[in-house]
């Protein structure tokens, strides 16, 4: 038995879902009416994102148009049953994103999942007369790596305050780096293969001075994922 209680961290854009929530969005939009023009460089997302939701109320989208388009994205292969699984062993889940709220509640809502995940760390956004706002989920300024809107470094050590005997790191990009340096030795971190978080940690395991100290795992399948946390426990069809 498990004395202590254990923790599974998931990204949700490309991670739990193979697409992209918000480029989901825009691409909706751009079938009616250009997007906002995205400047790059030092340009904040959440911003541009609430500029992205005030053209699709001006084109005429309702929430259940967005809605439908968000509850189409498709899981990963096997994450549904790595994600069931984890609630069966009571794992605490938090899923940790720089989409939004809305999105990621409404998506675990159409797939069941809401009771399965212990919390969504993201920007806040809400509905106000059918348009969408979105809030940033921190405003930051200690961790020069990541957008002042969400460093995940920084939200973890704020969520977990307790002690967790087992922890799990799953994500794809550039922005799951940045925790997947901060993971104590005992946690294993689990990039997906062949994108940017993958690429980061391959390049800081092969410097002289590597900033990531844990287990490493790359995945393709959840079910790489599901087999080394519970070794043979829940075979896969
Ligand atoms: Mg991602
Ligand atoms: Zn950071």
């Amino acid at each position: 038995m498990t004395a202590e209680p254990c923790l599974a961290v998931f990204d949700f854009d490309r991670t739990i879902v193979n697409d992209d929530s918000d480029a989901t969005i825009i691409n909706r939009l751009r079938e009616k009416t250009p997007p906002p023009e995205w400047e790059g460089g030092d340009q904040d997302w959440t911003p541009y994102m609430s500029d992205v939701f005030q053209h699709a109320y001006s084109a005429g989208f309702h929430p259940a148009d967005i809605l439908d388009s968000i509850a189409s994205m498709r899981p990963n292969p096997g994450m549904l049953e790595l994600l069931r699984a984890l609630a069966t062993e009571r794992w605490d889940v938090l899923v940790l994103t720089d989409a939004n709220s809305v999105f990621v509640n409404h998506w675990l809502k159409t797939y069941g999942l809401q009771e399965a995940v212990t919390e969504v760390i993201t920007n806040r956004a809400f509905w106000r007369n059918e348009r969408l706002y979105i809030e940033p989920c921190m405003r930051q300024t200690t961790c020069a790596r990541c957008p002042s809107n969400l460093c995940k470094s920084l939200a973890l050590a704020r969520w977990t305050q307790r002690q967790y005997g087992r922890v799990a790191y799953a994500g794809d990009g550039r922005n799951d780096f940045c925790p997947a340096t901060s993971l104590p030795p005992n946690a294993t971190v689990f990039p997906r293969k062949g994108y940017p978080m993958d690429d980061l940690i391959k390049k800081t395991l092969s410097s002289p001075a590597p900033l990531v100290r844990c287990k490493v795992v790359p995945w393709e399948h959840a079910s790489t994922i599901l087999e080394e946390l519970f070794p043979g426990k829940y075979p896969v069809s």
